[in-house]
């Protein structure tokens, strides 16, 4: 019976509790946790700001070693240390026929939904069905998860940076490399340097970005976002942040803004920061009544593109693989991500301290 930490009621602390699991039925896997990260949207759910159906093992950022596998299971096998996705992407449907397996339809309803592909869970709590937040729940010994949702990496990878790729890392770089059209000597300002913010700036790096603006409230973070790519940084407590962009670029504005906070005064700024012709990427999970503050006339005289941000338009498949050879090369860094390691039965204390912005990544570290 593998422990898990379970939201039974939005706003309440998570129970770790022993549940029941079921064997992996065809196309999906048994995975052993070996390492998870604790992200912003593990605390949006506890907030109820994303709905998912409950009780539900929380957690999306996971890595670990495949302990069984299912029927008709190819691509993976049992021993093989795998990094877990947030989106089972199926591979077929009309998003995956384009590229874009990070909106796969099925594999979303099913992360939707907590559930495998086929509409089952596979946790049970004192005869009641649990849900995997995600289709996976990496607060957990133990989980079964669509085969879809893993991706193999060599076995010498370090679990807490395996598990911090999964989202944050995905989600960041991406944002700068996929969602976004960077090109070489543009200036990038990036509003927010958590987690998520600071894969941005180093993306933005990679992506030969010339000019990379932090921008945070935190001198902490600010602090941080220097050894992830930021050229400058602009503390938004105590300037007016777009002002300060502006005279960073002679009164032109960035070629490209980054939100990776998700509330509507950093979104309007981010909107006013970038220069006519230029884009505004909208990383950060906004709140379900959020609204994009802006006239149309200023997008449309400012011939603005305004892009939203899912997954970093990652393909896992491709890009897991990608960033470990970036981190092997020493060209984006990964562990100065973490800002602390803790137990399963510490997970109470990892999400107080993310909402309380003292953490970037807390990482549990599960017995493997
Ligand atoms: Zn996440
Ligand atoms: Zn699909």
């Amino acid at each position: 019976m593998p422990r898990a930490a379970v939201l039974r009621e939005i706003g309440e602390p998570l129970e770790v509790l022993d549940l029941e699991l079921e064997e992996p039925k065809a196309g999906e896997i048994e995975v052993t946790i070996a390492a998870s990260g604790i992200c912003h949207s593990d605390l949006s759910v506890q907030r109820g700001i994303v709905g998912v159906p409950r009780p539900v093992v929380l957690g999306h950022e996971g890595a670990g070693i495949v302990t069984r596998i299912g029927r008709d299971v190819t691509s993976v096998s049992e021993g093989e240390h795998v990094v877990l996705s947030w989106v089972p992407s199926c591979g077929h449907c009309a998003w995956c026929r384009r590229d874009e397996a990070y909106l796969c339809a099925s594999g979303q309803q099913a992360a939707d939904a907590g559930r495998m592909l086929d509409g089952t869970t596979r946790l049970q709590h004192d005869d009641t069905h649990v849900h995997q937040m995600s289709a996976l729940g990496t607060f957990a010994e133990r989980i079964v998860v669509p085969v879809q949702s893993a991706v193999r990496i060599p076995n010498d990878v370090p679990w807490e940076l395996a598990a911090l790729i999964g989202c944050g890392v995905l989600t960041g770089i991406g944002a700068a490399t996929r969602t976004a059209s960077i090109r070489p000597g543009d200036v990038v300002a990036v509003f927010g340097c958590g987690g998520v913010g600071l894969n941005v700036l180093q993306g933005a790096r990679l992506a030969g970005a010339g000019r990379i603006i932090a921008v945070d409230t935190s001198p902490a973070k600010l602090a941080l976002a220097t050894r992830f790519g930021a050229t400058d940084a602009v503390n938004a407590s105590e300037v007016d942040s777009v002002a300060a962009l502006k005279e960073l670029t002679g009164g032109v504005g960035v070629d490209v803004s980054f939100e990776v906070i998700g509330l509507e005064t950093t979104i309007q700024q981010a909107l006013r920061a970038a220069r006519r012709g230029g884009q505004t990427i909208l990383v950060g999970m906004p709140d379900r009544d959020a609204m994009i503050p802006m006239r149309a006339l200023a997008a449309v005289y400012g011939a603005r593109t305004i892009r939203g941000c899912w997954y970093g338009s990652s393909l896992p498949q491709i890009d897991v693989p990608r960033i470990l050879d970036l981190h092997e090369r020493g060209e984006i860094e990964l562990r100065a991500l973490i800002s602390g390691e803790l137990g399963l039965d510490d997970v109470n204390r990892g999400l107080d301290d993310l909402a309380a912005g003292s953490a970037t990544r807390s990482v549990i570290r599960f017995g493997v």
